[in-house]
């Protein structure tokens, strides 16, 4: 669900932020770094371009 944006003009902060169910007001005005979350090893370790991804993290684990 929601919107797919335009390439050619893409949302402000995360590029995903018009069709994400976990927007919050940040990800409208920060870009997501990429990053591995702090406190996952093995296989579980992945990197991700998002401000929550620790948080997903800990619900996953
Ligand atoms: S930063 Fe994370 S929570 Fe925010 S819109 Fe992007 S993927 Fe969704």
């Amino acid at each position: 669900p929601g919107d797919v944006p335009s390439p050619a003009n893409p949302p402000s902060g995360c590029r995903f932020r018009t069709r994400c169910w976990k927007a919050r007001d940040r990800c409208a005005t920060e870009t997501p770094v990429l990053a591995v979350p702090s406190g996952l090893a093995g296989p579980a370790a992945h990197a991700s371009a998002c401000h929550f991804a620790e948080e997903h993290a800990e619900v996953r684990a």
